[in-house]
């Protein structure tokens, strides 16, 4: 099989493949951008395997990076693209059930395809579309299954993170999985607790942002590697409901969290604890915090105060939720209005400051300060109050 239509990335990357095999040596694409120039789906990365060993392609280009070098893998930089060209490789001595931190270079092709997750993971391209496909990965693209290379035993027990990447690219590319290489997640789901939880984390939410989440969170539960993860042995109804949700879909991590926190019914402490022991970001647990308050909220996500508190985004993240899980939810557009109403969008909006309180009132500086501050925001908020200089002081000299 020969591919014809080049995305660009490809026609970009190819004088790198040609000069790697001037060389002497063998290039190809490998892996994801394969499968996906295949399936007609936008490339992120250009993947290069080559039988060069690193030092050989440092020499064989001006500018190149020690990215991963440990790793086989050295960045290639060529007209103002960064390539990541990986020398063939096998990965022999798996110790923990975790990806081996030693690999050993290889010259062989075959050897280096035999090493990876999928089949449809496991095709390469030269420079000329030759597709190089050894184990069926073309016929499983075809018929959109899943399935391991090789034994699935073996290779689950090599590196038990390829379980999760097994349900996440069933949920991403809407494919089924395979009955031998289902079963050998089923016997070997244990083999998850070896792995970083922060690398469980990123299958995981690729699997929620994926097209088939559904699919994606049913297999996750009957194989059992639900049971190990952080806190989800708890939460086996919550994740069956999520399963059950009509066509999820997701746009990104804030919003995977919500609905997790919303059908495992925890509360926002809950919510928080529960991203901690998966090693979110602070960043993240923030921002859903937000999201997570507006979507819990008794007034509703068109209430001026739920707005502002949220914002924009995290208002409309929350309407996404509220819409998969049944709650009151409008249009984005609709949200998105209600927000431009708003006669302020930020305390630094208000038209007089604490120092303002201060200065101009004379009032002492204090908690009182805060409370008046937090006082007229809300009244702007609700439009019983103008967001107006001379309307706040009078208010503020009236009633304080
Ligand atoms: P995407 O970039 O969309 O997440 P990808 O297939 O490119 O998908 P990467 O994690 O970038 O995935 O890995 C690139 C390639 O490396 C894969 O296509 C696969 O061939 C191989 N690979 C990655 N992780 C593993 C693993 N844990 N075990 C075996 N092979 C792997
Ligand atoms: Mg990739």
């Amino acid at each position: 099989m020969r591919i014809t239509n080049f995305p660009k990335e490809f026609i970009k990357a190819i004088p790198v493949l040609k000069e790697i095999q001037d060389a002497g040596y063998e290039a190809y694409f490998v892996g994801g951008c394969v499968r996906d120039t295949l399936l007609g789906i936008p490339l992120h990365d250009v993947d290069i395997a080559s039988s060069a060993y690193p030092a050989e392609i440092k020499q064989i280009f001006n500018r190149t990076v020690d990215t991963g070098i440990e790793h086989g893998t050295v960045m290639v930089l060529d007209h103002g693209e960064g390539y990541e060209v990986t020398t063939f490789r096998t990965e022999s001595t798996y110790q923990d059930f975790r990806r081996p931190d030693h690999v050993t270079f290889v010259r062989s092709l075959s050897e280096d395809l035999k090493r990876r997750d999928l089949t449809i993971n496991a095709l390469a391209m030269g420079a000329d579309g030759t597709v190089i496909d050894l184990f069926n990965g073309l016929e499983d693209l075809k018929n959109h299954i899943i399935r391991a290379v090789g034994d699935p035993h073996e290779r689950y027990h090599e590196d038990a993170l390829r379980m999760m990447r097994s349900i996440r690219f069933m949920s991403q590319l809407d494919f089924k999985l395979e009955k031998n290489t289902k079963q050998a997640i089923k016997d070997n789901a244990s083999l998850l607790s070896k792995i970083a939880v922060e690398r469980i984390r990123v299958e995981l939410i690729k699997m929620f942002l994926g097209k088939n989440p559904n699919a994606g969170v049913e297999t996750f539960i009957n194989t059992d590697l639900y049971k190990y993860c952080p806190d989800f042995p708890n939460y086996k109804d919550g994740l069956e409901k999520i399963a059950g949700i009509n066509k999820i879909k997701l746009e990104n991590e804030t919003e995977c969290w919500v609905l997790l926190g919303y059908e495992f019914n925890l509360n926002i402490q809950q919510l928080k604890q529960l991203m901690r022991h998966w090693k979110t970001s602070r960043d993240l647990i923030n921002q859903v915090e937000i999201a997570y308050s507006a979507l819990l909220s008794k007034e509703g996500l068109l209430d001026s105060q739920v707005l502002f508190n949220a914002g924009l985004d995290l208002a409309i993240c929350a309407n996404h939720i509220a819409k998969l899980v049944g709650k009151e939810a409008f249009s984005d557009q609709k949200i998105k209005d209600q927000y431009m109403k708003l006669p302020i969008k930020s305390v630094s909006e208000i038209k007089v400051t604490g120092t303002d309180l201060i200065q101009k009132l004379n009032m002492k500086p204090g908690p009182m300060i805060g409370q008046i501050l937090t006082d007229i925001k809300e009244k702007i908020l609700k439009e019983t109050l103008a967001n107006d200089e001379n309307e706040l002081i009078s208010y503020i000299s009236k009633n304080y």
